[in-house]
C-alpha cells in the first residue's frame, strides 16, 4: 500500500488526523443521505483502512447510522461540529469510509466510480467509472473499480 501523509479536519477544526495510505476507493455517493448531510450534490468517499487513519487529535463521538440500503454503520464525528469524518460497519471494523471532504488535499486523487445515481442531481456531471444505481450488491465493487483504474495509471 502506497505511503501519503495527507492532512484531514473537521469543519471546525478542533478534529484533526493523518491519512497515511492511499486510499483503498474514491468515489462519489448521491444518495439522498450524503446531498442532506453535505448539502451539496454528492458525497466524496474513500474506503480506507482503519489503521492508515492516525494522530487522531480532538474529541470524536460516534452515533449509529442506517444507510440508505439498510446496513448499520457507525459514524465518527467531532464532538463539537458534527461533521463525519469516517465511518463503518461493525462487522468490518478493519476497513471504513472516511469523508474524503475532510481532506486538506487528495494528493492529486480524482473518484472514480458513483453509486446511488438514481437519486443523483439532474444536472451533476458524475466521475468517470461505474455507476451504480443503488449501493453496489458487492461491497468490494467500487475498490475493485478503483484498484483497476490506478494500476492502468501506473
Ligand atoms: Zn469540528
Ligand atoms: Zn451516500
Amino acid at each position: 500500500m502506497k505511503t501519503i501523509a495527507v492532512p484531514g479536519r473537521c469543519r471546525c477544526g478542533r478534529v484533526t488526523f493523518m491519512l497515511h495510505e492511499e486510499p483503498l476507493s474514491f468515489y462519489l455517493c448521491h444518495c439522498t443521505d450524503c446531498q442532506a448531510e453535505s448539502g451539496s450534490a454528492f458525497g466524496q468517499s474513500m474506503h480506507v483502512r482503519r489503521k492508515a487513519i492516525d494522530s487522531v487529535d480532538g474529541v470524536v463521538q460516534e452515533h449509529a447510522y442506517e444507510g440508505p440500503s439498510g446496513v448499520r454503520n457507525i459514524l465518527t464525528h467531532c464532538a463539537e461540529c458534527m461533521t463525519i469524518i469516517w465511518g463503518g460497519r461493525p462487522d468490518m471494523p478493519q476497513v471504513v469510509g472516511l469523508n474524503a471532504g475532510s481532506l486538506k488535499d487528495i494528493a492529486g486523487l480524482m473518484p472514480h466510480g458513483n453509486m446511488w445515481t438514481r437519486s443523483a442531481r439532474p444536472w451533476v456531471t458524475f466521475a468517470p467509472g461505474p455507476r451504480f444505481e443503488q449501493q453496489p450488491e458487492d461491497p468490494l465493487a467500487l475498490v475493485r473499480a478503483w484498484q483497476e483504474h490506478r494500476s492502468n495509471e501506473a
